[in-house]
């Protein structure tokens, strides 16, 4: 039965199980991290409520793998528009939990929406490799079984959205664990799931550390949708290799981005900060370390100091805000230890640092001028919004510099001459690589990362085929 019209109330937050809401008798709260304040109770599931969660979900695989892909595809449609009236309280509620302004808020959420639209129109057709008298071989993509999607605190909405999409669309049932820091969107969005999916397709369990594993072991799930950090990914990785279980992982990265002579320095200068500092810096895609070129080093240094200056940090509730806290007080801080060691001099450059009076992990924009090349803040991902500047002169010693991380995610390069930055950018070893621009992502494009920033791909049709079995199917004509 589907839940009924009680949905709407935005202060109530429970697992979904079998299309039902379901409480467990443990719960635990996330923090607003603007102002420090318990956000509602969660669901802490145990590992009956996964029992229940995955017996549900392989029931529903039988009768949901079989619907027409059209019909699943109207299921994400009328969902997507189901949740348009919503799309004021969850952008709210996102502020809330995750900190954002609300305007990025309101953006996510439309992302979100527009995300399942752009999904039910993709397909995976049969594809037939012969067609003879004698026989027909087709390559079909058949769906997994039961899946589950492990999301991380920085986009709790869309990335929720991202593995629920293309599961369902291919015929595979889904469990979402949302992160424990941030589990309010996405238990929200499950329930309101159960309008438009049988009860079993779409599910959501909440809680403690010990919840991933137990999915990531379950051997009765049959693929892992990832998004985190490298290092949990890898311990994703090992638990489903004992049952052979499908994974993506989309994981951390160390962006680079190569800043040429001839750029526009004051315009450069505002886009590559904004990719910078959006989000706190807490974006897997952000620009985590920028090169740029020494004949315009001063000038550019100056005209971004200036534009980060001015960045409006605060609540995400209050009018004009671009950077709000920091998600939670474990990256606060640690985002804190990659201050250490930094002068005075360098903070002073863009009013750099925190204020502990107030409450919230806030954390203002910084700029570190020309750290150490080996220094932990140009080698490892600081996830917040502190930001390294290097320089370079020589093209292929640059590339071989940005190139020089086990990270691989994404990589910009900024120049007025097109040859020049097309070269450049063919060299990265990035997932995702832009020219004059950053984190542009399209539905139809595929998104992932190489070396330790990930497996497999998420969006388009590539990452439709993440979610499916390949499977060869040859028909001799006579017996
Ligand atoms: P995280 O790895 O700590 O946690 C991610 C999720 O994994 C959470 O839901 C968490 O509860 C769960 N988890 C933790 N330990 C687990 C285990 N042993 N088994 C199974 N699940 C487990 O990451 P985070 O701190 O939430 O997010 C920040 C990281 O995510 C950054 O490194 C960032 O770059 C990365 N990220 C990557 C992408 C991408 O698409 N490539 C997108 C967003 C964030």
């Amino acid at each position: 039965m589907a839940i009924p019209e009680q949905f709407a109330v935005f202060e109530d937050f429970q697992n979904t199980i079998n299309g039902r809401k379901s409480s467990t008798a443990e719960t635990r709260h996330g923090i607003n991290p603007a102002t420090g304040k318990p956000n509602p109770e969660v669901p802490i599931s145990t590992e009956t409520d996964v029992e229940n969660a995955v017996a549900a979900s392989q029931e529903a695989f039988k009768t949901w793998s079989e619907v027409p892909l059209s019909e699943r595809a109207n299921a994400l449609r009328a969902f997507a528009d189901g949740l348009e009236p919503y799309a004021e309280d969850f952008a709210k509620l996102l502020t809330q939990e995750q900190g954002k302004p609300l305007s990025f808020a309101t953006g996510e959420v439309q992302i979100g929406i527009k995300s399942l639209r752009d999904t039910a129109e993709l397909s995976l057709p049969d594809e037939i490799i012969e067609e003879s008298d004698a026989r027909k071989i087709v390559v079909r993509y058949t769906p997994i079984g039961v899946g589950v999607g492990i999301v991380p605190w920085n986009f709790p909405f869309s990335l929720n959205i991202q593995k629920l999409a293309p599961a369902v669309l291919t015929g595979n049932t889904i469990i979402i664990k949302p992160s424990p820091f941030t589990p309010y969107c996405g238990l929200k969005l499950v329930e309101l799931a159960q309008r438009f999916f049988p009860p079993g397709v779409v599910q959501a369990l909440s809680g403690g550390d010990n919840l991933g594993p137990w999915l990531t072991a379950h051997p009765g799930i049959e693929k892992i949708s990832f998004t985190g950090s490298s290092v949990t990914g890898k311990k994703v990785m090992e638990s489903a290799s004992k049952t052979l279980k499908r994974v993506t992982l989309e994981l951390g990265g160390k962006d680079a981005a190569i800043v040429c002579k001839d750029v526009n320095i004051e315009a450069a200068a505002a886009k590559l900060m904004t990719y910078g500092f959006i989000n706190s810096g807490q974006v897997c895609l952000a620009i985590k370390r920028l090169y740029v070129h020494e004949d315009i080093y001063e000038k550019f240094l100056a005209a971004a100091a200036k534009f980060t200056k001015n960045i409006n940090v605060g609540a995400g509730t209050d009018e004009g805000v671009f950077m709000g806290p920091l998600q939670n007080s474990m990256q606060y801080e640690k985002v804190k230890t990659f201050f250490e060691g930094v002068t005075p001099e360098q903070l002073n450059l863009t009013n750099g640092g925190w204020d502990e009076s107030k409450p919230g992990y806030f954390i203002r924009p910084t700029i570190i001028d020309r750290p150490a090349e080996d220094s932990r803040l140009a080698t490892a991902e600081q996830f917040g919004p502190i930001l390294p500047f290097l320089t370079w002169k020589d093209e292929s010693d640059v590339i071989a510099r940005a190139n020089a991380t086990r990270m691989g995610l994404g990589a910009s390069v900024w120049s007025n001459d097109l040859d020049q930055a097309a070269r450049i950018a063919s060299k990265l070893q990035a997932g995702s690589v832009w020219v004059n621009t950053h984190m542009e992502l399209d539905p139809r494009a595929p998104f992932g990362g190489h070396k330790e920033s990930g497996i497999g791909c998420e969006l388009g049709i590539h990452g439709l085929k993440g979610w499916t079995n390949l499977q060869s199917l040859y028909l001799n004509k006579s017996a």
